[in-house]
């Protein structure tokens, strides 16, 4: 049996090291386009800033060390461009020429290529070990203003560092928020710590051109769609990615949008040919949506199923639909999602709640604890759909429950019943996902009805905004109009909300949602027709 694979990074790799394991007696065959195989990839951005000093700790492995390991045949500066499935045989150039090499089994695993737009020297993508290389000898040289093009999880990751270094960043988002999978009263809290870090952040605008600087420096000015010209001596261009599939989709390998269609067992629409990666096509576990899922999780573990579908068809397990879970630091805060956000529901059309909670990552009563800021979204039928967090501490805990749970099909209150690791240090007796389930519970069973910041106008024109903080919490800013009846007196003032609201519905606020929740019940239990704004202050002050 020879296996070509086409690329030699985290799918390919995976697949290959895989189909080594199952099989001592299969040729092998690896071909990368570029310098390096197996790189760390989502390391690069930390070796720009210099927290990764070395490049060299980014090459997980090399040819020498996989053939001795692994006995692969790992040949570099070898570039797949043409595909004949009739004679299984893939075309490669290389430094010494064009050759023919035959394959039995042949699985394409070329990633995707940063999407590209603006041609000068001093422009860069984040992709490759020399691109970071590139990027770090120009901070090295002494670049003193850059400019990150796309505020996504490579954008964002590249201006952290680089203003850790000593750059002067300046941020620009097409999207009208940083991190625009995230939902804006989440996303909101990364701009504001991008700013502590002294990045300069511009959203809701784009880069119309880039060229070179009039003062003839070594420099460039990129123009902004709002008329802006920032002067850069680094531009690093992070707008997204797409599938690099042409030479296999010329071949006749079928592609939806760019991205190669699998089958469940990443088997393509051509005989012995089989797909992973960034290239393919995926299917969201949540809304059913196909699109590549460009991330290393998924991309190692599709190039393992492969090769068991390969080797041992049989048995081999299928490739799962993809859950999408994806996270970043920037400075202080981790910020990450999991399963559908918003805007993929609504586009769906599965009509769902929105729960958002402000819990401490562990006891509040122990040093240190800091708030996880929560979204979760809740089918109408209780399954949960998606969760995203923000904080300084305890998000990628959180994120990786829900994107386990969803994986598991658990519905949102089943997160009321795990038994989740506990003590002082590390959590809560209830922890934050415990308390997101309970949220669900109350929300779908009726015991909590939420109102949103996005319905803050329809409120304030028809109902009375009842804000149960304390006095002192209310004098630092309050919803125009609000009364304000601390949670522990409601009891005894209900005369004064009644003739407050005077027949309106009454909608509750305050600073968490916590509070607001315990004054929902009372008013509930008293005849109002109540509601209890989700999130409260928090959430509302980040989305206004
Ligand atoms: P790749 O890793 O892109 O490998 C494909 C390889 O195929 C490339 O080396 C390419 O040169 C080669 N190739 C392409 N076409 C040909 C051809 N015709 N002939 C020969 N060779 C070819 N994901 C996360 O989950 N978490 C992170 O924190 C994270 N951080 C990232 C940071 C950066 C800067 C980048 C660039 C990516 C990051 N990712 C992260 C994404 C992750 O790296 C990718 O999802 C993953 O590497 C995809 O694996 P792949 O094997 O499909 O493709």
């Amino acid at each position: 049996m020879k296996i070509v694979i086409v690329g030699g990074v985290a799918a390919g790799m995976s697949a290959a090291a895989r189909a080594r394991r199952l099989d001592e007696s299969a040729e092998i065959v690896v071909l990368e386009r570029g310098e390096h195989v197996s790189f760390a990839g989502c390391g690069l951005p930390y070796h720009v800033g210099g927290e990764i000093g070395s490049a060299d700790a980014l090459l997980v492995q090399t040819p020498a060390s996989l053939q001795a390991a692994l006995r692969l045949d790992v040949r570099t500066r070898h570039n797949v461009v043409g595909l004949d499935a009739d004679a299984r045989t893939v075309r490669v150039r290389t430094p010494d020429g064009e050759q023919a090499i035959g394959y039995d089994a042949l699985v394409l695993a070329p990633g995707a290529q940063a999407v590209l737009g603006f041609d000068s020297p001093r422009v860069r993508t984040l992709r490759t070990v020399p691109d970071a290389v590139t990027i770090r000898g120009w901070v090295d040289a002494g670049a003193r203003r850059a400019v990150v093009l796309g505020a996504g999880f490579i954008g964002l990751e590249a201006a952290e560092q680089l203003a850790a270094a000593g750059v002067a960043v300046d941020l620009v988002e097409r999207a009208d928020h940083v991190l625009p999978p995230l939902e804006p009263e989440l996303a909101i809290l990364v701009r504001e710590e991008l700013t502590r870090l002294g990045v300069t952040v511009h959203e809701s605008t784009s880069a119309t051109a880039v060229t070179p600087a009039e003062s003839g420096a070594d420099r460039d000015v990129v123009v902004l769609s709002d008329g802006a010209r920032l002067e850069a001596d680094l531009v690093v261009l992070s707008v997204g990615v797409r599938p690099d599939t042409a030479v296999f989709a010329a071949a006749g390998v079928a592609t939806e949008r760019g991205a190669i269609v699998v089958d469940e067992h990443g088997h393509t629409n051509l005989p012995h040919v089989w797909a992973a990666g960034d290239a393919i096509v995926s299917t969201d576990a949540v809304t059913g949506a196909r699109r590549p899922v460009p991330l290393a999780g998924p991309a190692n573990r599709a190039g393992r199923l492969v090769a068991d579908a390969i080797l041992r068809p049989e048995t081999a397990r299928p490739i799962p639909a993809a859950v999408g879970t994806a996270v970043v630091r920037v400075g202080r805060l981790a910020a990450g999602l999991t399963g559908a956000n918003r805007e993929s529901l609504v586009r769906a059309g599965i009509s769902h709640h929105t729960l958002h909670l402000h819990p401490t990552q562990h006891a509040g009563w122990f040093p240190g604890a800091t708030q996880v800021h929560l979204v979760v979204h809740v089918g109408q039928d209780g399954r949960l759909l998606g969760g995203q967090a923000v904080g300084a501490d305890g998000v990628d805990k959180r994120l990786d429950v829900l994107a386990t749970a969803i994986r598991a099909g658990l519905g949102a209150e089943d997160l009321i019943d795990l038994d989740l690791a506990y003590a002082p240090p590390f959590g809560a007796a209830k922890d934050p996902i415990n308390l997101a389930g309970m949220v669900a519970g109350n929300v779908l069973d009726g015991t909590l009805r939420l109102w949103h910041a996005a319905d803050l106008d329809e409120v304030m024109a028809s109902a009375l905004v009842l804000d149960v903080r304390s006095r002192q919490e209310f004098a630092t800013g309050s919803i125009p109009g609000s009364l304000n009846i601390p949670h522990t007196e409601l009891r005894e003032r209900l005369e004064e909300v009644r003739e407050a609201a005077a027949g309106r519905p009454v909608r509750v606020t305050c600073q968490s949602g916590v509070r607001a929740h315990i004054a929902h019940r009372v008013l509930t239990h008293a005849g109002f027709d109540s509601a209890s704004l989700s999130g409260g202050m928090l959430t509302l002050r980040a989305a206004l």
